[in-house]
């Protein structure tokens, strides 16, 4: 095939790809270090995996640590607020929490900030329990909980929550 065909076709693959592809719409909401080398990996995850428009940032430094220990009242329910807002005045239904190499809030191997965050997913889900979400005629298994793992190179890796991991050695 020459060239020009080629191009030819990859623009047609490109605009088929285009009108066949879910157009952006809605948020989600991310759950993340403050650290500004991780946010765009989030976002751009959740946009491309989830077709949202817009991803609400909700940041502490070492989040997963913060959500994992579930001890400092005041912030756990400042970020219960931030999430309440992005549920109930954005309508989001799809949570993602994520750690990251090299963090300055959480500064443990990647080991036990995965646990961290596997903690972190049991507070949140803890915080959907206590959201007056049948409100919105809606209950904590309506919402999908991702977590991410930000590494090295600053991109994201999917981690399995334990509800997978229980599902795949039962
Ligand atoms: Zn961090």
């Amino acid at each position: 095939m020459n060239r020009e065909a080629r191009k030819i076709l990859l623009g047609l693959a490109y605009v088929l790809i285009g009108l066949f592809r879910k157009p952006l719409s809605g948020f989600a909401t991310g759950l993340e270090c403050m650290d500004g080398r991780v946010q765009g990996a989030l976002r751009k995850k959740a946009k491309r995996k989830y077709r949202v428009k817009y991803v609400d940032i909700i940041t502490q430094p070492g989040i997963n640590k913060i959500l994992a220990e579930n001890t400092d009242v005041p912030i756990i329910e400042n970020i219960k607020k931030m999430l309440w807002i992005s549920i109930n005045d954005h309508g989001s239904r799809t949570i993602i929490i994520a750690a990251h190499h090299n963090c300055a809030g959480n500064p443990n191997n990647k080991e036990t900030q995965l646990a961290h965050l596997r903690e972190a997913e049991k507070t949140v889900r803890n915080m959907l329990e206590n959201l007056p979400l049948g409100d919105l005629g809606l209950s904590p298994m309506d919402f999908v909980i991702d977590l991410l793992w930000i590494n090295e190179k600053w991109m994201p890796e999917e981690i399995p929550s334990d509800k997978w991991l229980v599902k795949m050695n039962a």
